[in-house]
Formats: structure tokens, sequence, C-alpha cells
């Protein structure tokens, strides 16, 4: 088979070490003679995959003792409920910035439990920049503030943390960190939960990780499903019901080569180094075009269109023959979407870089 590079928004493409071990272990892991797929969730061998996951998360982005790590199904859409139904904690109200379409769906779920304050939005320029902090109109008296730290279809990303403290103390900053979790360091103490879907960064879908201040946990909405509520799973250690073994395991592994690669620090070198390869070009060609603000350019998630569309087309067929996968736009963008996460090796990126230079000149 030829070598490819898989450009998907998520899932997306694993670090290939990852699936050559998994690949290894997928009939017998570690001398079972079972499958991780086959294990019973609370059977040692597979209790000892998920402590070793937490523990690991705990320590490559070092998540403080207060904070609690789940392992839930549902996928990060099913946090746009769960937030609202566990944080308002007797509040009538909550804080969210709408940078895109994620914004907008976790907006959209939010006004069936509350009253959503829109606090900033960049919706008037289609959603292409981070509005400053000092444009924001926090409601004081609401519960929480949302905001989706990289907008994986926009391409939008925050280079900085809210400060919602600074407004009012006892306001949990809430991220929906899904398309930028583990790829560069987090202070988690600045955030009151931080949720994320596995299959853009971390592993398959399925899973979604949610890392969240204890404090915070224990009151929920009349009517919460069980499965909704924080505590349930707090108490249970994600074992309340059976959790996404499988994927679990893969992102333990993942995690395992992100130590392998020095951590998060690394990560956030490699990948910086390896955006910039693709915005500076795409900065020094008018062949290309990409829409997002500058300072506010997602290092995870890059979309650019063609100066003539006619040429979409013809761009993604010569692409592909060249091993060049899934870089056609999200339909409410158009053009082109290059997801370069963590697992994108840099050699992807100069791949893509020299293809595009090359159907420049020879379409201009
Ligand atoms: C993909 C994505 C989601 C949705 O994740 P699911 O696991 O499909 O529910 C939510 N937010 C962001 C920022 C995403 O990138």
């Amino acid at each position: 088979m030829e070598h490819i590079y898989n450009f998907s928004a998520g899932p997306a493409v694993l670090p290939r070490e990852v699936l050559q071990q998994a690949r290894d272990e997928m009939l017998d892991w570690h001398g079972s003679g079972m499958s991780v797929m086959e294990m019973s969730h609370r059977g040692k061998e597979f209790m000892s995959i998920a402590a070793k996951t937490e523990a690991d998360l705990r320590e490559l982005a070092a998540i403080p003792d207060d904070y609690k790590v789940l392992f839930l199904s549902g996928g990060a859409s099913s946090q746009f409920a769960m937030v609202p139904m566990n944080l308002l904690r007797g509040k009538k109200s909550a804080n969210y910035v709408n940078t895109g379409e994620w914004s907008r769906k976790a907006i959209k779920e939010a006004k069936n439990y509350c009253a959503v304050n829109v606090a900033a939005s960049s919706e008037d320029a289609n959603f292409t920049y981070v509005p400053a902090q000092d444009t924001w109109k926090i409601d004081p008296d609401a519960a929480y503030l949302h905001y989706t730290p990289n907008e994986t279809i926009g391409g939008v990303e925050f280079n900085w943390i809210p400060e919602a403290s600074r407004l009012n103390a006892d306001m949990p900053l809430v991220a929906d960190m899904s398309s930028s979790f583990m790829s560069r360091p987090m202070d988690v103490s600045r955030f009151g939960l931080i949720y994320a879907g596995a299959q853009k960064n971390v592993g398959p879908a399925g899973l979604c990780i949610v890392i969240v201040q204890e404090d915070l946990v224990g009151t929920t909405l009349p009517g919460t499903p069980t499965m909704f509520d924080y505590k349930i799973h707090v108490d249970n250690d994600s074992m309340y019901n059976t959790p996404p073994t499988y994927s679990m395991y893969i992102t333990g592994l993942t995690l395992e080569w992100i130590k392998g690669k020095g951590g998060l620090e690394a990560m956030e070198k490699i990948n910086a180094a390896k955006a910039d390869l693709l915005y500076t070009f795409l900065d020094s060609t008018d062949f290309y075009h990409c829409p997002v603000a500058t300072p506010d350019r997602s290092r995870m998630n890059v979309p650019f269109t063609l100066k003539d569309p006619a040429l979409d087309e013809e761009f993604l067929k010569q692409a592909r023959a060249r091993g060049l996968i899934q870089l056609k736009g999200h339909r409410s963008v158009g053009g082109m979407r290059a997801s370069i996460y963590n697992a994108m090796p840099p050699e992807g990126i100069k791949v893509l870089v020299d293809f595009m230079k090359e159907f420049a000149n020879t379409h201009a």
C-alpha cells in the first residue's frame, strides 16, 4: 500500500507506532490470551489499562489533585447538555462565547436548560477571529463561562486563556477542548471543567474525556438522567456502566507516545513548527488564501481556499493521487481544510506544501 497522509478533521490520523502496537497486541494483550476488546471492564487487566491511562494523562497535563478525570461515552456533543445540567447549580443563566460552529451547537443545547448570555461573538465576520476579551459582556450572575479554544471547522484558535475569575470569582471557565486537547501545555487550574472528544487528537471516536474540579460536581438539574450526572461517574470511577474500553486503551497508547516525544511542551514545539510551515507558505502566494485573522489561526485545523474555486475538484483529485487525502473543507466554509493534529508527521506538511506549490505553478 502506498503511503498516505490523512488530513481528516476527525476521526483523524493516529500515530503509526500506536496502531502497530495495537496490532501486535490485538489477539493477546500482555499474555492475557484476550484482546482488550474482549476484557471485562471490571477485570484486573482492563482496570490496569484504565489506571495507567488516567495516570499518564494526569502526569502529561499536570492535572491538580482536586480535579477528577472521567472517561465517558456520548462524544463531546453530550457535554453540550451535561455541562448545564451539572454546572448551573441553582443559577439561571450561563455565559457563552460564540466563535464558530461548535460554539453555536453548545449554545443551542444550553438554551434547553438555561438563559444563555452570548458574551462575545465573531459571527459578524463569519467566525474568522477571536473577539478580544475587553469587548466581552459577561453576566456576573451566570453560572459559568463556556468557550471553544479551537474551532475545528473555522480553524480559529485562542492563543490565550480567558480570565473569567477576574470578573467574578465564582465563575468557572468551561472549555470544549476537543480539537486542541494535548496539543500544547494547558494550565488546568485555570479551568472549572475541560472536555474533549478523543477522536481529534488522542484516540478513536466514542470516548469523551472530562476533567472537572471536584467542588463543581454534585448538584444537578431536577430530572437529569443518571448517565448525565457527573457525580455518578465520579463515584464509580467512570465504571457506572461499560465505558468505551477499546477507545480508552488506544488513548492510553497515544498518551504513552506523547510522553515518548517529550510531553506537551515538545508536542507544542512540533505543532507550532508544522503550522508555521503551512501558514508561511499560504501567506507567500495569492493563489491560496486563509480567511482567519493571523493571531487567531489554529495550529490544528488550517482552512484555505483556492483563488479559483473551479479548480477545487482538480486540486483534490491531484492531491489524492499524491497520497494527500481528506483535504476537502467543511461544507459550511468550502475550499480546503488541512487538519494537522499531533499525529500528523512534519513530513506530511512538507509533502503538502510541495504539492500546493506545484499545483499553483501549473494552474496560475
Ligand atoms: C468534533 C468536535 C465536537 C463533537 O464531537 P463528537 O464526539 O462527535 O460529539 C465538539 N466540539 C468540537 C470542538 C469538535 O471538534
